[in-house]
């Protein structure tokens, strides 16, 4: 990994706990980070206990309140110095995050200048955390709004955006004045520790930022809701996880921010450009091999076009290339581990013995290890799979629809609700669809919908708040109404 890095002072094999790097834990434990393309080990980390995460959750306490004093401006300026950071170095954090992840190159750098877009748009947030005044309800009485970082954040976050998922909840936990205890996936920590090293240079204070490095996922959801100096939980992966960390955080009333799996439907009606369709349907499809939360998971095309759309698709999708994402060319990495690759192969399988067809893939590469072909399914149906689980790998199933009334019927029996996508040149369909999706995101004409400027966040099970944009400040505030009386 040092060989194929610039600045070899961005990777670590040291936690930040508390402002300072720890080379071991007090339990001697370690783990190891492995390169999901070969199974190379990448670096040893230490395995944290719960008493060196309270220590970081006292230290982020005690640093919190000077943070908060400072001026919006301040803060902005060092979070304006760590993007300009993040987008200096952003090809070896590229190379740290596809070693590390497996995503090809070209998409972990795009990934880091989304990462670093949220820690450049708080900044310019911090400046702008506005309250409000309300005329008075009694003649003597004026009434003031204001909005104060509500401290210590914990943030748990997962390994498909190792630096992305982490950057949009400290940047904005930073913007407002709260301290941040991060504890990225096991998988991906190297990441998260670059992007501390950079915040450290960028002149975030010792002890506002912490990066716990560890494999017990549990005791950290644990210790995060039973601890009182921590006042809120921001935590992006599945749904299950999210349910056990919302009845954890019940005893305390935790505030939370989740962001949970999705069960995205795609929809292209007889009347859309199939070109473009195709094209939205790669990019929010095939991205990191299928493994990401907004990706499309159901693909529901009218009985006018469906065919036409499988051929396109199968053509782009046969021209696609797996491998090592470190490799030029190379667009579909492999999946992160074997639980992954399992849980796509059972999806086609069931798919398969309920009658579906493989129109591209449907197995591993030659080249064996975590790889999967980019896999199209044609006539599936409801019954399957795929049609209610998050897949999470990059196989499209091919769905057939004949009414517009079914289609959304269909796009909508799932407990799930983060993005939706169709495409339609029609003005009042694309109204009347946009409207009744019942999803926290729907991308029209477009397959990629991923901003800092846009409320990023799901309703039903997917979770519980947003991220980005002027919204995603008021996950880390709380308001504070001030009656001012005898006036
Ligand atoms: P994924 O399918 O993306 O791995 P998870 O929800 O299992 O989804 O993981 C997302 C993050 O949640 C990771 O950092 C993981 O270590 C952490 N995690 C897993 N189980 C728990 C738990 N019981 N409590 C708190 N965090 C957990």
């Amino acid at each position: 990994l040092l060989s194929k890095l610039k600045d070899k002072s961005l990777v670590t094999d040291k936690a930040l706990v508390a402002g300072e790097w720890l080379a071991a834990s007090e339990s001697g434990r370690t783990f190891d980070v492995t390169n999901p393309v070969n199974g190379e080990a990448l670096a040893t980390l230490p395995n944290l206990t719960r008493a060196e995460l309270t220590r970081a959750i006292d230290k982020a306490h005690e640093v919190q309140k000077a943070w908060a004093k400072k001026t919006g401006k301040e803060r902005a300026a060092v979070l304006r110095k760590l993007y300009d950071l993040m987008v200096a170095n952003a090809d070896d954090l590229a190379t740290i995050l596809t070693m590390e992840m497996g995503k090809p190159l070209a998409e972990a750098k795009g990934e880091i200048l989304y990462g670093a877009a949220y820690v450049e748009w708080f900044g310019e947030e911090a400046k702008r955390v506005y309250g409000d005044t309300i005329p008075g309800h009694q003649a003597d009485k004026r009434i003031i709004v204001i909005r104060q970082p509500v401290g210590v954040v914990g943030a748990i976050t997962p390994w498909n955006f190792p630096n992305a998922m982490l950057a949009r909840k400290m940047a904005p936990a930073l913007a407002v004045g709260c301290t941040m205890v991060s504890k990225p996936a096991a998988q991906t920590p190297l990441s998260a520790l670059s992007l501390a090293l950079l915040a450290e240079r960028a002149g975030v204070p010792a002890g506002a930022f912490s990066v716990f490095t560890g494999t017990e996922a549990s005791m950290v959801g644990k210790e995060f809701c039973e601890n009182e100096k921590v006042r809120k939980l921001t935590f992006t992966g599945s749904t299950n996880v999210g349910r056990i960390l919302m009845r954890q955080a019940a005893d305390q009333i935790k505030k939370l921010g989740l962001e949970l799996g999705g069960n995205a439907p795609f929809i292209v009606f007889d009347d859309a450009d199939l070109d473009a369709a195709v094209e939205g349907a790669m990019v929010s499809k095939y991205r990191n091999a299928g493994q990401t939360c907004v990706c499309a998971n159901r693909i529901y095309v009218q009985a006018g076009v469906y065919d036409a759309f499988a051929e396109k698709l199968a053509a782009r999708v046969s021209a696609m290339k797996v491998g090592d994402g470190l490799e030029a060319g190379v667009n579909t990495g492999p999946m992160i581990d074997s639980n992954a690759l399992a849980k796509v192969q059972e999806h086609v399988d069931d798919a398969v013995s309920k009658g579906a067809k493989i129109a591209v893939g449907g197995k591993q590469p030659d080249l064996g290890g975590l790889f999967y072909q980019p896999t199209i399914l044609t006539g599936v149906t409801s019954d399957m799979m795929v049609a209610r689980e998050e897949t999470f790998g990059p196989v499209a199933p091919l769905f057939k629809f004949e009414t517009e009334a079914d289609v959304v019927e269909m796009a909508n029996n799932t407990e799930f609700g983060l993005a939706s996508y169709f495409y339609s040149k029609d003005v009042a369909k694309i109204f009347r669809v946009a409207e009744q999706l019942e999803y926290g995101m729907v991308g029209i004409n477009t397959g990629l919908i991923s901003t800092e400027v846009a409320p990023f966040g799901g309703i039903k099970q997917s979770g519980t708040g947003r991220e980005g944009s002027k919204y995603g400040i008021d996950d880390y505030t709380e308001l504070k109404y001030m009656c001012l009386g005898g006036i």
